[in-house]
């Protein structure tokens, strides 16, 4: 029988819970019933209201304040088998979706697993795993994924900042598999591309635009493209292989740019790719200066608001940024604007590109508006699963 230290919630904080939310904040918690100090960090625990009602099953850290999320509403073991119930259901839904075995196979909260992220890169697995509660569970977590998927490979990048809040150190390191390959393949919308899993970005790729850059398509046949932020060219080099006629990737990374070129090659695009390796926005600058101008710009770039506090400054340079790519574009031209800010509206990214065409007497229209893609499912009662916007303006 499954039996795990009881945690008490407050009155009335259960109401978070009850609308299908994971989440239980360090002030929820009834610590004169289950005082904090008696949890290690990661720790399962069986949550219940002040009047004993049973919640969930959950993992606590108490030294953060959002100090716990729920595992499950049922009373069940959190084993080996459940780790495995879990990656089916979301291995099953990604395989309906999908052609290819190229996606985002567990996105946390939204597929059950809060705290942790795989990516799958054909045969091989990348994960990261952001709170202590999963970080514990690790070696069921890996079990569950041999058993199910036989990768040859797992990778764990657990080297984001934010494992520092649920204080966990930063690591890389190959949990399963001999001599993990310095670089992968990702297929997406048909285009291959060669990413490096052990020191790109994340963990190597960013599945959350292909939709949109699937619609790439109706806009680059024989037209001049700008990939702003391009990272290995994930734009970029779909767009010149859907045919436009010349594509230049701008990112500050050497490491991107050189992928760019090694992409670009792989998809025999080579005579129409250039780069920049520079600052966005100076690199932008100087391409008004030398009266260069595009047909499609596309803005995807790191968020520029990662918490409240960068609210103000990030809305700016959302708005410069659209600024400097509307001054680019020639008339009739397109502009993609994309965001990755959780903390900035798709609204407010509209009535940035709204300022920016007013600033610049650009008017433009907006024809489509993109989101993340089905492998990154949105819960519906956790706000936060939802992050990424995509606008398609005509100038
Ligand atoms: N558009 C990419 C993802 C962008 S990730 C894709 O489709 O895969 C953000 C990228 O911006 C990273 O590659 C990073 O190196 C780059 N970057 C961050 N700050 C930058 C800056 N100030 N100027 C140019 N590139 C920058």
């Amino acid at each position: 029988m499954m039996s795990y230290p009881p945690l008490f919630l407050r009155r009335q904080e259960e109401r978070r819970l009850k609308a299908g939310h994971l989440w239980i904040y360090s002030n929820e918690i009834d610590t004169s019933k289950s005082p904090l100090k008696q949890f290690q960090a990661g720790e399962l625990v069986q949550v219940y209201n002040d009047r004993q009602q049973y919640l969930g099953i959950g993992y606590i850290n108490p030294n953060t304040l959002l100090a716990a999320r729920l595992l499950s509403n049922q009373s069940e073991e959190i084993n080996e088998y459940f780790f495995q119930t879990r990656i089916r259901q979301a291995l099953v839904l990604r395989d309906r979706i999908f052609a290819k075995p190229y996606y985002r196979l567990i996105y946390g909260e939204s597929d059950g697993l809060p705290g942790l992220i795989v990516d799958r890169y054909g045969d091989i697995l990348v994960a990261q795993i952001t709170t202590a509660g999963m970080e514990k569970m690790l070696p069921l977590i890996l079990a569950a994924l041999q058993s199910d998927l036989k990768p040859t490979h797992i990778l764990l990048r657990n080297d984001s900042q934010i494992r520092q809040l649920e204080g966990l150190t930063l690591y890389t390191k190959v949990a399963s598999g001999n001599d993990f390959p310095t670089s992968m393949t990702v297929i997406e919308n048909d285009v291959p591309f060669e990413i490096v899993s052990e020191s790109g970005q994340k963990t190597g790729w960013f599945y959350d635009h292909r939709d949109n850059r699937a619609r790439l398509r109706r806009y680059v046949k024989n037209k001049k493209i700008l990939d702003v932020f391009s990272y290995v060219g994930g734009w970029g080099i779909q767009a010149a292989a859907f045919g436009a006629q010349s594509v230049m990737c701008v990112d500050s990374s050497a490491q991107a740019i050189q992928q760019v070129l090694i992409n670009a090659a792989l998809n025999q695009v080579s005579d129409k790719v250039t780069t920049i390796c520079a600052d966005a926005f100076e690199a932008l600058k100087n391409l008004q200066i030398e009266n260069q101008s595009f047909d499609v710009i596309i803005l995807d770039p790191p968020a520029f608001i990662k918490k409240r506090k960068d609210q103000a400054a990030g809305e700016a340079a959302y708005q410069r940024l659209n600024e400097l790519a509307l001054n680019l574009l020639q008339p009739g031209g397109i502009l993609i604007s994309a965001s990755c800010s959780l903390h900035l509206g798709a609204d407010t990214l509209l009535d940035l590109i709204r300022r920016a065409s007013l600033k610049t007497k650009q008017s433009v229209k907006i024809l489509e508006r993109g989101f993340q893609g089905p492998d990154h499912p949105v819960h519906p009662a956790i706000p936060e699963t939802a992050y990424l916007k995509a606008f398609y303006a005509a100038t």
